[in-house]
Parts: C-alpha cells; sequence; structure tokens
C-alpha cells in the first residue's frame, strides 16, 4: 500500500473565496480532532473525482491539525477488472452478472494486501467498492465508507453484495439521497463532493495565461470552442459530444470540439473506448476536432476557463466534479440533470438541461453561442452556486463533524 505524497495547502487561503465565517467554523470544529490519526484509502492517485478531492481534503486536514493521511491500495489487473465490472453492476449496467469466482478474487486480493495496512490508526475511509472489503481486516476499529456511486440502478446482486459489508461500517457517505438504499437511514450520511478552487486545475488564470496554454494545444483560440474533460468511458458518451458537434458546426463553420480525456489506471476500459472515440473523430475527418489524451491540470483549467461552451454529456454521472470546474469559471454549461449535476445545473439558472433529441440540443447551444450576452447572467449564477455549495471548505466541514461523531469527540 502506497502513501500519496501531496503538497502542502493552508486553509487562510480560503477565507478570501469563502469569507469569514466558514472559516472560523472549520478552525473550531475542527480541533478536537487534532492529532487524531485518519487514514483514507482508495484505488487511484490519479485519474477521476475521487483522487481529485483527496488531493485536497488531505493537506487541508492536516493543516487544520488532524494527522491525515491517504493510501492507494497496490494495482492488479484482474482484480480491476473485477471491480471495474462491480462499478458498471452497480451503476446498472452489468456488463456480466457478478459471479462467485470474481467476488471471491476480490476478497482474496485484499486479504493478500491487507498485511501492508496500518492498524494504529483512529479512523479509517475507505471509498468506493475497491476498498469495500479492507473492512474485513479492520475488526474493533472505527470505519466509514464513502460510496462515490450512483446506486439509483444498480443491479439487486452487486447491491446486495456490497450491502452485506454495510454492517460492519460505523459511518456510510453518499454524495446524493436517492443513493441511499435499503438500509437503516440513521448509518448514511450526505456529503456532496466538492472542487478546490486553489487548485492548479481551479485557480485564476488570466485571459492570455490560457490562450498561452491551449495554443500549445495546437487549438485555435481565434476560433470558438465547445469542451467535454472527462474520461474516456461510455456513461460520459464522448461519441455522442461529437454528434451534437457536427450538428452544431453547420450553422457555425468555424466551431472546434475539444475532447480532453484520460483513462483511470484502475479502469481496464478506458482504452477501448478511447479508440472508438477516434474511430468516430476519423469518421467525422477529425476537422476542427481536437482530442487530447494526457494528464495536465493546468490545460484542464485553461480549456475550461475559455470554452465558449462545454457540455457534459453523461448519462450516468456520482456527482460530476468537472460540471462544478466548469460552473467555477462561469461557463456555459449544458448536460443531463442525472446524478449530481441535477443539483449543479439548474436549467436556464446556472446552465442548460440537454435533451435526447440532438436536433433541439444543436439548436438550443447554438443559440447561447450566437447570443453569449444575452445569457451572461447565468455566467454569474454559475460561479455563485458552487461558492455556495460546492467548494471544498463547505465539503471538509462535513466531514470534519462527521469525524467527530464517530470518534465521539
Ligand atoms: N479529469 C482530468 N483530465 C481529464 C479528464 C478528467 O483532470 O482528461 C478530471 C476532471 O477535471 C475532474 C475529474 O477528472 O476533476 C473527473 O471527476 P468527475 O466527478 O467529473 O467524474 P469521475 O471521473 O469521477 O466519474
Amino acid at each position: 500500500m502506497q502513501e500519496v505524497q501531496l503538497e502542502n495547502k493552508t486553509i487562510e487561503d480560503y477565507r478570501e473565496i469563502v469569507g469569514n465565517e466558514v472559516i472560523d467554523d472549520l478552525i473550531k470544529n475542527a480541533a478536537p480532532l487534532k492529532n487524531k490519526k485518519i487514514i483514507e484509502i482508495n484505488s487511484t492517485s490519479a485519474g477521476g473525482g475521487v483522487a481529485e478531492i483527496l488531493k485536497a481534503k488531505i493537506p487541508l486536514l492536516r493543516n487544520l491539525g488532524v494527522d491525515a493521511s491517504w493510501l492507494v491500495i497496490p494495482p492488479d489487473d484482474d482484480f480491476f477488472k473485477v471491480t471495474k465490472n462491480i462499478h458498471n453492476c452497480l451503476q446498472g449496467n452489468c456488463g456480466q452478472a457478478l459471479k462467485k469466482t470474481d467476488t471471491d478474487y476480490y476478497i482474496r486480493y485484499l486479504n493478500q494486501i491487507s498485511e501492508k495496512l496500518p492498524t494504529d490508526a483512529d479512523l479509517y475511509v475507505l471509498h468506493d467498492p475497491q476498498t469495500l472489503g479492507l473492512i474485513n481486516h479492520l475488526k474493533g476499529k472505527k470505519v466509514i465508507w464513502r460510496c462515490h456511486i450512483d446506486l439509483t440502478e444498480a443491479d439487486q446482486k452487486a447491491l446486495e453484495w456490497i450491502q452485506s459489508f454495510y454492517p460492519r461500517f460505523n459511518k456510510i457517505v453518499f454524495s446524493l439521497d436517492e443513493y441511499v438504499k435499503g438500509f437503516e437511514h440513521k448509518k448514511t450520511t450526505i456529503i456532496h463532493p466538492a472542487i478546490d478552487p486553489l487548485s492548479t486545475k481551479n485557480k485564476f488564470l488570466r485571459t492570455y495565461e490560457a490562450k498561452k496554454i491551449i495554443t500549445d494545444l495546437d487549438v485555435n483560440t481565434d476560433k470558438p470552442y465547445m469542451l467535454q474533460v472527462s474520461r474516456f468511458d461510455k456513461f460520459k458518451d464522448p461519441i455522442g459530444v461529437l454528434k451534437i458537434f457536427s450538428m452544431v458546426r453547420k450553422f457555425i463553420p468555424n466551431l472546434q470540439c475539444v475532447l480532453m480525456g484520460n483513462y483511470a489506471t484502475d479502469d481496464p476500459d478506458g482504452k477501448i473506448y478511447y479508440d472508438l472515440v477516434m474511430e468516430k473523430a476519423q469518421e467525422l475527418k477529425r476537422h476542427n476536432i481536437h482530442i487530447i489524451n494526457k494528464s495536465d491540470d493546468l490545460a484542464v483549467n485553461a480549456l475550461q476557463t475559455l470554452a465558449d461552451v462545454v457540455i457534459q454529456n453523461s448519462n450516468k454521472e456520482g456527482f460530476g466534479l468537472t460540471v462544478t470546474e466548469a460552473l467555477w469559471k462561469g461557463r456555459f454549461v449544458f448536460s443531463h440533470p442525472v446524478g449530481g449535476i441535477a443539483l449543479q445545473v439548474l436549467h436556464d439558472q446556472t446552465g442548460f438541461y440537454l435533451g435526447y433529441s440532438d436536433d433541439a440540443n444543436a439548436d438550443k447551444i447554438v443559440d447561447v453561442l450566437k447570443n453569449k450576452e444575452y445569457y451572461s447572467h447565468i455566467e454569474q449564477n454559475a460561479k455563485e452556486h458552487v461558492r455556495k455549495n460546492f467548494l471544498i471548505t463547505t465539503m471538509l466541514g462535513k466531514f470534519v463533524n462527521l469525524y467527530g461523531e464517530v470518534l465521539k469527540l
């Protein structure tokens, strides 16, 4: 098990963004957690929303005096194949039904790696199904499970399997109310994920800085572009984005489409899906289409900062941090109201819903692109909505209270 090395962060730096009250409360509420050892464990240190959150959460907990650390389980292809299938089944898209041989492999692998699990923490926080089974090795410890997945259409067998672990946890945290399914309500808590406004990905960039970065990515800053930043994954449907783009560009011929994506190291299907996206782009002659497959937070920031319109075409989403990031930068975001996106993109207030007619979607995007002034209040609303609800300081406040409650402080 590998500890992730992190840069320091200072809570005081957030005062001017979120105000004194939020920071003062946070400092006060975190005081009882001073020097408590808290270990959070997930399956990847890069790629995807969980890693993104931990990158900010752990250093800020440390700055608040908590002895917090982040461990990542060692990678194993077969284990990740099993957990990817579990993940898909839980999201309601079971490639193959969950088999006993798979769950047996899962348990065996976690047994094997648990030898490296430190046993001296006051509290453990296990993230997502990949680390869920580590609960077997934490007898007598305080343990929280943080589930980041949308369980609303979960396959029954997969759901029952994860639920079999629930009784041993002290608390289970979901991103949204509707993800809580069929067990004691008092054991569950809802905490929305959040973004770090001071991270490389979200810090303020001046237009000229952003332009320089975007030009280096070979995207033409003199032409408008629509953007989706997401893992190459069928639930994010980047191929659908290319379809919408091919319709919009009939009306805005110089429009570019930028798909920035990566695939997490725990996602064995990523490369396969990426190839399908490339195929579709080829079909469209790649004209004005930029597919960027690299891990680069500053590039994500620059692209989101100047995008004329941001699409998030997910048909399933845990929360959708990529949407939070775009809203925080005051972009026009178009997305389906799925999972956490429904809390973020409020139709005609902070962004726009995509419907299931490509024609209608394209018409609305053209309308917004041609009438940006008319819609400028949406950009302002989008930013304020994130400031109030989805910044890391709000999320941290809720975790600090939860940790205190579990540790009975
Ligand atoms: N992301 C990134 N580079 C990429 C694609 C995605 O940095 O090429 C980031 C994105 O900015 C966001 C996170 O990965 O911070 C994705 O989180 P989200 O909740 O949107 O989706 P998840 O991948 O967790 O399903």
